[in-house]
């Protein structure tokens, strides 16, 4: 069964898409957790952290590219969080491998 960023890409269901290329998609994340809260997703479909291979490594880097860009597009001049979910303990609900870009506010540490 598709999971609901696999539907986003697929155009089954509508997101605020903020960039899209050939290998990822960003987009606005449903119930954000700041002013700005993207989530990026690269279009292959790994479940999570955990399934990354070596083969991906040139994907990664390229989601991170992408992760600055868009940081800056954005006007995050002050900091921005970038974080990913990997797995129950972790709170992992999507089952598709993303980051969250988070900004506009200052954070925490250690996060909750
Ligand atoms: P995670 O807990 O790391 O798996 O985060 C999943 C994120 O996806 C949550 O922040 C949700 O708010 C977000 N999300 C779930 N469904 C959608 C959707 N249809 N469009 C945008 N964001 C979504």
């Amino acid at each position: 069964m598709s999971t609901v960023f696999k539907k986003i890409i697929d155009r089954q269901i509508p997101a605020d898409i903020v960039y899209e290329d050939e290998q990822s998609m960003v987009f606005k994340d449903i119930h954000p957790q700041a002013p700005v809260h993207l989530i990026v997703i690269p279009k292959k479909e790994i479940p999570t952290l955990n399934d990354l291979t070596e083969a991906d490594e040139g994907l990664i880097g390229h989601l991170f590219v992408v992760i600055a860009r868009v940081a800056k597009q954005l006007g995050l001049t002050g900091g921005y969080r970038v974080v990913v979910n990997c797995g129950p303990e972790a709170g992992q609900e999507v089952m598709h491998l993303h980051f969250h870009l988070l900004g506009g506010r200052s954070f925490g540490w250690p996060p909750g």
